[in-house]
């Protein structure tokens, strides 16, 4: 027998309703697959799912469905994305910067090119990187949010960084805007989204349709972020 006559097909990004929750599922068409089959790929977080040649995505759905509980258990406990290390990766604004251990540096945590600079001793490196990023974020969050603000006349009455385990952003009535400091790795324009997402709320303190016309009106970001956000948010929380 022939192998399929156009080899593998890319591997397409999609993001699939399980269980009440969006999970990232990535699809593989495979000519030599002899069955349909079901894997965690722990560095992407994503479960990958393989189509024999013929197979429909109904019966790859219907497989992922049956197996639903270990699915999102195995995906609920993937251990953190590869630590923080001398020589690792740290993600700003999208862009990923190399981490060089600079025990003898006077300077705590600084950035140099495109590497990120960390003094004092090694076991308190990824402290000192997660603390460097708390402030990179309400610097660089605090200056678009106030671009966005300024442009818009929805003024935040005061920022505040956090480390939620869940949320972007969110935006209370009396006027405090809350972002995770975790959407500084984020890139630009999925910052930029949540940061108008949650200015919005300043004039809508709800999901309406008016709401939803507002944030339309504050960027242009909004599908493109969701998408991102869902597919790329959970390894974004796990990061340090
Ligand atoms: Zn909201």
């Amino acid at each position: 027998m022939r192998a399929g006559l156009t080899g593998p097909m890319p591997a397409e990004a999609d993001t699939v309703r399980l269980a009440g929750r969006d999970v990232p599922v990535r699809w593989r068409r495979s000519s030599r697959a002899r069955r349909l089959s079901l894997r965690i790929d722990a560095r992407e977080a994503e479960i990958v799912i393989t189509l024999p040649p013929r197979a429909e995505r109904e019966a790859g759905l219907a497989l992922l469905r049956s197996h639903a509980v270990w699915a999102l258990s195995r995906l609920d406990h993937l251990p953190a994305a590869a630590p923080w290390h001398d020589g690792g990766q740290v993600v700003l604004d999208g862009c990923p910067h190399g981490i060089v251990h600079c025990p003898d540096g006077r300077r705590g945590v600084w950035i140099e090119d495109d590497v990120v600079k960390v003094s004092g001793e090694a076991p308190f490196l990824r402290r000192r990187l997660t603390t460097f990023l708390r402030q990179e974020a309400g610097r660089r969050l605090g200056a678009r949010l106030a671009q966005i603000a300024g442009a818009s006349g929805l003024r935040p009455r005061r920022l505040v960084i956090k480390d939620t385990s869940s949320r972007w952003g969110s935006c209370s009535a009396d006027g405090t805007v809350m972002l995770n400091w975790r959407l500084v790795m984020a890139p630009v324009d999925v910052q930029h989204y949540v940061l108008a997402h949650e200015l919005a709320h300043l004039r809508h303190m709800n999901h309406g349709p008016d709401f939803w016309v507002l944030v339309a009106s504050l960027t242009p970001h909004r599908h493109m972020a969701e998408a991102w956000l869902r597919r790329h948010g959970p390894a974004l929380l796990r990061a340090a």
